[in-house]
């Protein structure tokens, strides 16, 4: 009997679509398996703006950060939003700062029988996620970003040797589980200070992994390679921005974007956030038909997190079956939603991983 305290906001677009058939499966796997999982909702994005006038309240963070296990966040549609001063926080953003969220965990595995251009694949790339070339995690005080006058801006990247060193030993820890491979993603041949600071811990930590076999590799031959031999990468390790933009590659590789789970962790606190690799997909809101796959297995993982972390076997186990789940789900194209080419809708697609789970032999 687990107690588990989760902060479930669905935020813009097709948030709270997925999040419904997300917190279906959150409730079957615990009443399945006799966890005690409460979940609190909360508003953000586009309707916190319109109820309280800011897309993200303070109080609304601290709370997540001082009386929740962990949060689960649904996609923003941050092009919609005004500036900060007007109430337009990045809510992911003030999330993984405000937590402290340096690890964002984003895995890319092409399934069988799901039309993908990278067979073979299964990867998982650990992207920095508090500093880097984002404006808002940046800075101690002010805004990375400025504009000196309307006809010029600019725009700073911090690169530090405490972060770098913390996600390249997550990523490090992860391969040595996994196929233990690599790869270092860079562009220090031009940015010789700050990727090749990133690199030189990458090399400092990797002495403390002599099992786990290395490569470092420009971001630009990776952005070729990845196409071509997607296969062969296991474990990869960047700074945000590279990391947010091959993440994006790498899903889309596997069949697609609504394919694509993610976690934002911090190993030493064992805090984490489940979050859709995606954006808000404004072009399919309110239409019932997104796939759900990515939030189902953003909490999957999150479940398996917080299980490590507390030395919990039942939360690990709520999270591989919620994986099995949904994998035996998507093996089947009846079960399909539109971006893979099948009719089934949001909410079924929830209702068919809950009777997978239902399906599983008992446990041990
Ligand atoms: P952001 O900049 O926040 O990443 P975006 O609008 O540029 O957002 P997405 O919202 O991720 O990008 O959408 C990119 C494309 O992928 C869109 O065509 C969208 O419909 C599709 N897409 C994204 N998520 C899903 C999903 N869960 N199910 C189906 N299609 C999706």
């Amino acid at each position: 009997m687990s107690d588990l305290n989760l902060l479930c906001l669905p935020c813009d677009g097709i948030g709270p679509e997925i999040m419904g058939a997300s917190v279906e499966v959150l409730n079957a796997i615990s009443s399945l398996l006799d966890l005690s999982v409460s979940i609190e909702s909360g508003f953000v994005g586009l309707e916190s703006l319109q109820r309280y006038g800011t897309t993200l309240q303070e109080d609304l963070l601290l709370k997540a950060r001082d009386e929740f296990d962990g949060v689960i966040l649904g996609p923003m549609s941050t092009m919609e939003y005004p500036s900060v001063s007007e109430g337009g926080r990045n809510i992911s953003g003030a999330f993984r700062l405000g937590l402290d969220l340096y690890a964002n965990v984003r895995p890319a595995k092409s399934r069988q029988g799901i039309r993908n251009k990278g067979p073979g694949m299964d990867l998982v790339i650990y992207r920095e996620n508090t500093e880097g070339f984002y404006p808002d995690r940046n800075m101690y005080q002010g805004c990375g970003e400025m504009m000196p006058d309307p006809d010029m801006a600019i725009s700073v990247r911090k690169i530090t040797r405490r972060c770098c060193m913390r996600i390249c030993r997550q990523a490090f820890s992860a391969a040595a589980t996994r196929r233990k491979r690599i790869a270092a993603i860079h562009k220090a041949n031009v940015f010789r200070m700050t990727d090749g600071l990133f690199l030189e811990c990458f090399r400092d930590v990797s002495r403390e992994f002599p099992e786990v076999k290395t490569e470092e590799i420009l971001i630009d031959a990776f952005a070729a390679l990845l196409v071509r031999q997607p296969e062969v990468y296991d474990v990869v390790v960047t700074t945000n921005f590279y990391g947010d933009t091959l993440s994006d590659l790498a899903s889309e590789l596997s069949g697609s974007l609504g394919l694509a789970g993610s976690i934002n962790a911090n190993a030493e606190t064992g805090r984490c956030m489940a979050q859709a690799q995606h954006g808000s997909a404004p072009d399919i809101a309110g239409k019932n038909i997104a796939n759900p796959t990515s939030l189902i297995w953003s909490l999957a993982m999150l479940l398996k997190w917080i299980g490590e972390h507390r030395c919990d076997p039942s939360l690990s186990l709520a999270g591989s079956m919620t994986e099995i789940a949904m994998d035996r789900v998507l093996a089947n194209p009846e079960n399909w939603t539109k971006d893979l080419g099948g009719d089934i809708s949001t909410d079924e697609f929830g209702r068919r991983v809950v009777a997978a789970l239902r399906q599983l032999p008992k446990l041990p």
